[in-house]
């Protein structure tokens, strides 16, 4: 069984944007800026902060990092969004979720300007990937797209069973794996027979959120099987996927930690510069 290191792979694409970033300096004479908003203190979220932080500094990107407490207004946001859409050094904007209960969330989503939304959470981001145009994608998934491309570069007739619709993970992945000509099916809670779905598939896509729900006996064997969830539990982090099981049938799995979530920081960056790039077009 192949183990799929994310680790490894976001190190590898982390090299290649700072490559990037130096030629793009060179040839505009200013680099790429992310600007993440942070609103709160909610400990998860400024640890994922930090480490978006942390890796833009380290491929050279211009970063800021922008901090209201909980209590701040929805307008105060809206407006300093404003500010950043106008702003020329500013290419990429993210607003970390989620946010306090008073603040809509699909109104900030939306008033990202969608050249500038880094997570590809804007409409007309989410309408231009399902139609098949340049986007941005939400990084999560185009994270695990590069994974699966890295084991089979051809994905083309082959079966793919996505578990979860979330508008973060299961749709866009959905519309990924289509793109790439593959026969796809979603599944979410409502879905009468997940294993029988599951044995049907070359590809797995897990995010859902309950620990270890994809069993060994759900793999056909020699599928692909990325699992995107992130659960605590007393003993410790697990995925979607139960990972002794599945190993035994899988062609190659990606573990938790150290799979699909160090390459969702490393798309961000990609994202970013992607941005940046078309906006000197
Ligand atoms: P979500 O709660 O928004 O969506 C979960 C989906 O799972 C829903 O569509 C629901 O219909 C489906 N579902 C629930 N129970 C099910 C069942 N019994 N059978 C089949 N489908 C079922 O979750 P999300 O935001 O997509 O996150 C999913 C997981 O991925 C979580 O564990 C989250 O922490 C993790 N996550 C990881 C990363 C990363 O970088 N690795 C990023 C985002 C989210």
């Amino acid at each position: 069984m192949i183990l799929i290191d994310g680790k490894k792979a976001a190190a590898e694409l982390r090299a290649e944007l700072k490559e990037e970033v130096a030629e793009l300096k060179s040839k505009h004479n200013k680099v790429p800026g992310l600007t993440v908003i942070l609103i709160g203190d909610l400990t998860p979220s400024q640890i994922y902060v930090r480490n978006k932080e942390k890796s833009a500094n380290e491929v050279g990107l211009k970063s800021e990092v922008i901090k209201y407490p909980d209590s701040v207004e929805e307008k105060t946001v809206l407006e300093k969004i404003q500010e950043l859409n106008s702003d020329e050094t500013v290419s990429g904007i993210l607003v970390q979720l989620p946010l306090p209960k008073h603040i809509d969330k699909q109104k900030v989503i939306e008033a990202i300007d969608p050249s500038k939304d880094v997570d590809g959470f804007h409409p007309m981001n989410v309408g231009n990937l399902s139609s098949g145009y340049e986007s941005s994608i939400p990084c999560t998934p185009l994270g695990c797209y590069l994974l699966i491309k890295k084991i089979e570069p051809n994905l083309s007739g082959k079966k793919a069973v996505v578990v979860g619709r979330s508008n973060l993970n299961g749709k866009p992945m959905t519309q990924l794996l289509l793109k790439e000509n593959c026969t796809v099916t979603i599944t979410h809670s409502k879905t009468k027979d997940l294993k029988a779905e599951c044995l049907e598939a070359d590809i797995i896509v897990a995010a859902v959120g309950i620990p270890e729900l994809v069993r060994g006996d759900w793999i056909k064997k020699d599928a692909i099987v990325i699992d995107v969830g992130i659960n605590k539990t007393d003993n410790g982090i697990v995925g979607d996927v139960h990972f002794d099981e599945v190993s035994k049938n899988a062609k190659a799995l990606t573990p938790v930690p150290g799979g699909v979530g160090p390459m969702t920081i490393a798309c961000l960056l990609k994202n970013t510069i992607d941005c940046f790039k078309r906006s000197q077009i």
